[in-house]
């Protein structure tokens, strides 16, 4: 635990829980450990994980297109939400972030297996691949409130999550 082995460079915010631990018997004193929102680790990042691009899913895909199809910019529910390929699989398009955009179920249907401009559909928004940062915010865990200002601040102002 990063905690308990002194890993810790600084932290922001509040304390938000104190974990408590056993009583020593020795001195009586229960030990205690306070988390903090956000904790710098030292040295190196541990994980080669940050260097990648965030892997795609319909989840995120959605959240970062704000639940609104690229071609008639109605705002869907996630069951009516479809991942489109900007190029289709099929002609050789790729299943990434740069290729695929939230597309409603029946503006899928009407583009079919045609490139945008064959089915006369326009883009009404652009895709693009989240920095990790934001990829934290679209995976939609629990973050609390100086963590969100914290990610934001790292996001870029071009990033829809600001719109
Ligand atoms: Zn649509």
């Amino acid at each position: 635990m990063l905690y308990a082995g002194d890993h810790i460079a600084w932290t922001i915010g509040d304390t938000f829980r104190v974990l408590r631990g056993g009583i020593q018997r020795v001195s009586g004193v229960q030990s205690r450990i306070a988390l903090h929102p956000i904790i710098a680790v030292r040295g190196a990042v541990p994980s080669r994980a940050w260097r990648h691009t965030p892997s795609l899913s319909n989840p995120k895909l959605f959240a970062r297109d704000r639940m609104v199809c690229a071609y008639c910019g109605g705002r869907f529910r996630f069951e009516e939400l479809t991942r489109e390929h900007i190029v289709p699989v099929s002609r050789g398009g790729q299943d990434a972030w740069m290729n695929c955009i939230t597309a409603c179920r029946g503006c899928n249907g009407r583009k079919g297996n045609r490139l945008p401009e064959e089915a006369h559909m326009s883009l009404l928004y652009l895709p693009y691949v989240p920095s990790l940062h934001e990829d934290m915010i679209l995976r939609g865990r629990r973050i609390v409130a100086d963590q969100m200002d914290f990610l934001l601040a790292s996001v870029p102002r071009s990033s829809r999550l600001y719109t």
